[in-house]
């Protein structure tokens, strides 16, 4: 524990000292999320998106739950996925985290893909997963494109990166085109929110979240988040990403590029909620940006897989179900979806 904070207090004086040293190459004065030195959240005084030194401090020393013993999913074999798109059935399938894949009208998409056991600069240290994923990077049918939310390393993972590699296409947020091209990694997309592509007959939209990023000591805020709507015929899926709630980005989202068919949204890593509210959503808000987006059904990810927050493991789960009744949803509206369950869409 003294190790680990004293790494942290090394690491937070070296990113106080450094932090705003750089220039944000793709600056535009006319959009207010941009800034000379990075990006930022329209909805957030900067107060709250630069965390105080001693709040980060008094927020590591707060007790995380004990990692359960290893949840052993049931894997999904390829020919089980390749029965279901023979059959041209739509579907998703949870692999943890945010990692999900999705088989929609004949075209094949993954979000936020991390397969390793860590998400950590190391597989030596940091969080290490208490679920396997459902299925193994090579059960996977060849995938049509792959959605980045931002650059944490639970949502950007190295190896993962470098398995997949060119057989795809990558839509990152602006900023993170040269993190995957020094890693050897050419077909990148990089978009701004608000920026549409036409992908082989995929609409591919970049949309706001409200988050952050950060990938070394030294930088942050430096690359951009984002959450995505892709639309394949007329399917509309929307991928929340990472994010905290504010009751503006999401209901334009829905006004402009609502209603979606399905859509993937954070439901853990929320506590402590003094710390973690401004960038990370609770199941409330999650059902709140269910409504917002005007999506028809949702699923929950994020929690499940990585024990990176304060709340204990079934907690997202408990609270969804609060939320759902809350709303006057059921569980078909907003479902905890499970690892390895084949959700047909
Ligand atoms: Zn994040």
């Amino acid at each position: 524990m003294k190790i680990t904070i004293l790494t942290f207090l090394i690491i937070s004086m070296f990113t106080i000292l450094f932090s705003k040293n750089y220039s944000n190459e793709y600056f535009d004065k006319s959009k207010e999320h941009h800034t000379p030195h990075g990006f930022t959240n329209p909805f957030l005084s900067d107060g709250l998106q630069n965390k105080n030194f001693y709040d980060l401090i008094k927020m590591m020393r707060e007790k995380r739950p004990d990692k359960p013993k290893k949840i052993k999913v049931e894997e999904i074999s390829s020919s089980e996925i390749e029965d279901l798109i023979k059959k041209g059935e739509n579907f998703y399938l949870w692999i943890g985290h945010s990692t999900a894949f999705l088989h929609i009208n004949g075209k094949n998409i993954l979000t936020d893909p991390i397969f390793s056991d860590r998400c950590s600069p190391s597989q030596l240290f940091g969080p290490k997963r208490y679920s396997e994923p459902s299925i193994s990077i090579n059960s996977l049918p060849k995938i049509d494109l792959i959605v980045i939310s931002h650059n944490h390393y639970d949502h950007l993972d190295y190896h993962t990166v470098k398995l997949i590699g060119d057989s795809t296409f990558w839509f990152v947020p602006l900023g993170l085109k040269k993190w995957f091209n020094d890693n050897g990694v050419k077909n990148v997309i990089e978009m701004d929110w608000f920026e549409s592509y036409d992908y082989g007959g995929i609409k591919v939209d970049c949309l706001p979240s409200q988050h952050w990023s950060k990938r070394t000591a030294f930088k942050s805020f430096d690359t951009l988040w984002a959450s995505w709507s892709i639309k394949v015929e007329d399917f509309k899926f929307w991928f929340a990403g990472d994010t905290g709630y504010n009751d503006e980005q999401f209901k334009s989202i829905g006004r402009d590029y609502g209603p979606f068919d399905f859509a993937a949204i954070p439901i853990g890593a929320y506590e402590p909620r003094w710390f973690m509210k401004d960038f990370h959503i609770n199941p409330d808000e999650a059902v709140q940006i269910h409504l917002d987006v005007l999506s028809k059904k949702s699923v929950g990810i994020h929690y499940g897989t990585f024990i990176l927050t304060t709340e204990p493991i079934d907690d997202p789960i408990k609270k969804l179900d609060i939320a759902r009744q809350k709303y006057g949803l059921d569980i078909n509206d907003f479902s905890d979806s499970k690892l390895g369950k084949i959700i047909k869409l």
